[in-house]
């Protein structure tokens, strides 16, 4: 039997309550006072909101287990300073934590980090380790651009981020590369931005020597990679003229990208050019792209179909929905191996 693991989830239908703190804490520190308490929110609240949701679409579409993290465009860390995002991402990782209190046979958390244009690391590795050492989560979600769609951050590469990565080594997580919404009105956030940062991240990589350093970092490039299997060529070539090893030794024993592509002759691609160790289901729900496609009539974002469509072997199957999930999540792997046991 194989378990369908869902390495994309976010939490994007809220109870009110913590949608409206947020719009009083951004009002207050445009004023310049102190932000209002964080209100009561009923487990009741939390319930509704997810019922109704993500564990409809999970249990209609075939997922055991979604890896959850909080809402992505409403990271926003461009917003206020880093006084403003710690309250912000501590109270979004309480939230998905009782989701995952409330159904733990089909949530495992991830959490958001407080990031800031102007911060270093400092805050978000403490909001790491106090996310998996007291809430139990698995991995985080990593924004290379935290200015909001201007790239202005150092390329993942330097060493601006290495006390992060120390950190995610010794928790032993592995993150999702994930920018939030745009503030670049060039850039449309789901459209052209995550794609966009995707590629970006991947090309960084790739100039890079990151994994010699970090051996063990592993890194997932959501969306399908961006634009990087649709151009394998292109890198494989850049690869070559920047005098790296080949990309499977030079990095795709650290980098993984997930299913969340919407359509079968793209799943069909992705399968066919990434070895399939390095894939893992993924669905991004509920968010990116909600419609029903007219020429299947299925959901876009019912990624499930696809894999299950792909012309490969059951083992590379499995892989895809389970085993390599619990190969990058090492501690998503333990939990399950304490269920069963
Ligand atoms: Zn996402």
């Amino acid at each position: 039997m194989t378990l369908i693991i869902d390495c994309h989830g976010h939490y994007t239908v809220l109870p009110k309550a913590h949608d409206a703190w947020r719009e009083a804490q951004k009002a207050a520190f445009k004023a310049g006072k102190p932000a209002p308490a964080y209100p009561e929110i009923s487990d009741d609240e939390i319930r509704e909101t997810v019922e109704a949701n993500q564990l409809r679409l999970v249990k209609e579409r075939g997922a055991d287990l979604t890896i959850f993290s909080p809402r992505a465009s409403a990271m926003a860390p461009h917003v206020g300073d880093q006084s403003v995002a710690v309250p912000w991402a501590q109270a979004c990782n309480n939230l998905i934590a009782r989701v995952v209190d409330l159904f733990p046979e089909t949530f495992v958390g991830v959490c958001m980090l407080p990031q800031s244009p102007e911060a270093d690391m400092s805050s978000s590795i403490d909001e790491l380790e106090r996310c998996v050492t007291e809430l139990g989560f698995v991995g985080c979600n990593l924004n290379p651009d935290p200015g909001g769609g201007h790239f202005q951050s150092p390329p993942l590469t330097d060493r601006f981020w290495y006390p992060f990565y120390e950190a995610m080594v010794k928790l032993d997580v592995p993150a999702m590369i994930h920018v939030s919404g745009s503030c670049n009105p060039a850039m449309h956030a789901t459209g052209g931005y995550y794609l966009a940062a995707d590629t970006v991240a991947f090309m960084q990589l790739l100039e890079g020597d990151l994994f010699a350093d970090f051996p063990n970092l592993r890194f997932i490039i959501p969306h399908g990679g961006g634009a990087v299997p649709y151009h394998w060529g292109r890198y494989r070539g850049l690869a070559d003229m920047l005098k790296k090893p080949n990309l499977d030794q030079h990095l795709m024993n650290n980098i993984f990208f997930d299913t969340c592509v919407y359509h079968q002759p793209g799943i069909d691609l992705l399968a066919d050019v990434i070895d399939n160790k390095n894939i893992l289901f993924g669905s991004e729900m509920v968010g990116a792209v909600r419609g029903i496609d007219p020429t299947t009539g299925f959901y876009f974002d019912d990624t499930k179909r696809y894999v299950d469509a792909l012309d490969i072997s059951e083992a590379e199957r499995h892989a895809i929905f389970e085993g390599n999930a619990r190969r990058v999540f090492p501690r998503l792997d333990a939990r399950l191996k304490e269920r069963c046991a």
